[in-house]
């Protein structure tokens, strides 16, 4: 997929900026391996922008990565978010499109495998109480 023609600009420097960039050819890859329809491998591509912004702005290194940075991102960013549009903030798309980014970036042995973290509130924790392994229900 030619990055240049699927998203916009400021999409493309933000990610081409971040330390995502060596990651995201790799990431495209695996969406279309999976059959991902362009449409939506686009529309995930801008999410991985929208983090890469975010990780940009915090100086976040890729090697932390995880689901508690995903988290961080979606609960705390988020509702504050005030990037210049356009900009992906859809929390169910997000989530989606960084639960695969994690995949490539494990797969590429960029990250750890998930470690247990110590038990959070529901009321501050991104993921839903039912599909959280790190909540106190
Ligand atoms: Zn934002």
């Amino acid at each position: 997929m030619n990055l240049s023609a699927s998203i916009p600009p400021t999409h493309q420097a933000w990610l081409l900026k971040s330390p995502l960039a060596p990651h995201v050819h790799a990431f495209t890859t695996h969406l279309q391996n999976g059959r991902y329809a362009a449409k939506t491998i686009k529309g995930y591509i801008s999410c991985i922008a929208h983090f890469a912004q975010w990780m940009s702005q915090g100086n976040l290194p890729v090697h932390r990565l995880d689901e508690h940075m995903v988290a961080q991102f979606l609960v705390h960013h988020l509702p504050r978010c005030d990037c210049s549009p356009p900009v992906m903030r859809v929390p169910h798309v997000l989530r989606a499109a960084l639960v695969h980014l994690l995949v490539v970036l494990r797969e590429q042995g960029v990250i750890a495998e998930p470690t247990p973290r110590p038990a959070t509130s529901p009321t501050n924790c991104a993921a839903t109480t039912s599909t959280c392994s790190r909540c106190v229900v």
